[in-house]
C-alpha cells in the first residue's frame, strides 16, 4: 500500500446509536450491522476511511450539523421536522414502526392505542418516530401517556415488568426484543410506514457521493446482500 495516499485519506465518521439491532449493535467490542456495513461500503467507495462515534439517538443530528460528524445513520426515519435541520441520502430501507405487548395483553390492534378512555402506558425510545407521532397522536389527545427510554432495550424491560403497557419501535429491533425475552409478542396492525436514510449536513457536496455511491451499491447487488445477511426473509 502507498503509505503517502492513506495518510491524505479523509475520514468518513458515522454517528449512531448502537443499540439497533439488526441496523447497530454491539458485538464483543465492535459496533456490527446493516447500517455499520454500509456505512463501511460507502467509505469503501469514497476512498475514505471509516469511524463509528456512538451516541445517544437524539444526540445525532447535533452531531452531525455541528461537524463532529459527516454523517448519521442510524435506521433513522426522514421526517420533515429532520429536513429543518439536515438534508438525507436516497432511502437505503423501509422501517415499520410496530408495536410490542405481553401475550394476552387487551392491547389487540393500533387502534386499540386510540380509543376513548383507553389510557395506555406506551414505552418508546427518546427522540425517535416512535416517540414523536405517540406524543403528538395519543399523549397529545389526551389518550395515553407516552414513558420515554434512552434505550429501546430498556423500554422492552419495562414492558417485561409490567410498568407499561406497549413499546411502539421499529419493527426490526422489536424483532430482536421480542426473541430475547418471553411473553412478548409483536402485534399484526403497524402503527406507521417509514423511509430510512443517511442524514448529513445541510448542503453537504457529500451528499451527492453519497447517493452515487449508494446507487452503485444498490446496482451491484452488495447492498442486498448486507441486508440479507441480517434479516432472514
Ligand atoms: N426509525 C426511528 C427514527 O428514526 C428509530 C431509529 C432508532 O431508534 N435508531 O426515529
Amino acid at each position: 500500500t502507498d503509505d503517502s495516499a492513506d495518510a491524505k485519506k479523509e475520514t468518513l465518521t458515522m454517528a449512531t446509536n448502537a443499540t439497533f439491532p439488526p441496523y447497530e449493535y454491539y458485538e464483543g467490542q465492535d459496533i456490527v450491522g446493516i447500517d455499520a456495513e454500509i456505512g463501511q461500503a460507502l467509505a469503501d467507495k469514497l476512498g475514505m476511511d471509516f469511524k463509528i462515534e456512538d451516541m445517544e439517538f437524539d444526540s445525532i443530528i447535533p452531531a452531525v450539523t455541528s461537524g463532529k460528524a459527516s454523517m448519521g445513520m442510524a435506521g433513522m426515519t426522514v421526517t420533515p421536522d429532520r429536513l429543518k435541520s439536515v438534508d438525507f441520502s436516497d432511502t437505503y430501507a423501509t422501517g415499520v414502526q410496530a408495536i410490542i405487548v405481553k401475550e394476552g395483553s387487551d392491547i389487540k390492534s393500533v387502534d386499540d392505542l386510540f380509543a376513548e378512555g383507553a389510557n395506555h402506558k406506551i414505552g418508546v425510545q427518546t427522540g425517535t418516530t416512535g416517540d414523536l407521532y405517540t406524543t403528538d397522536d395519543i399523549e397529545g389527545a389526551g389518550l395515553g401517556t407516552v414513558e420515554r427510554f434512552q434505550k429501546g432495550a430498556d423500554a422492552v424491560l419495562a414492558l417485561t415488568q409490567g410498568k407499561i403497557d406497549c413499546v411502539v419501535i421499529d419493527n426490526n429491533p422489536a424483532k430482536s426484543f421480542v426473541a430475547a425475552n418471553e411473553g412478548l409478542k409483536i402485534l399484526d396492525t403497524e402503527y406507521a410506514v417509514e423511509d430510512y436514510a443517511i442524514c448529513l449536513p445541510k448542503n453537504s457536496p457529500l451528499t451527492e457521493k453519497i447517493n452515487t455511491a449508494l446507487a452503485e451499491l444498490t446496482a451491484d447487488g452488495t447492498i442486498q446482500k448486507i441486508i440479507d445477511k441480517y434479516i432472514s426473509a
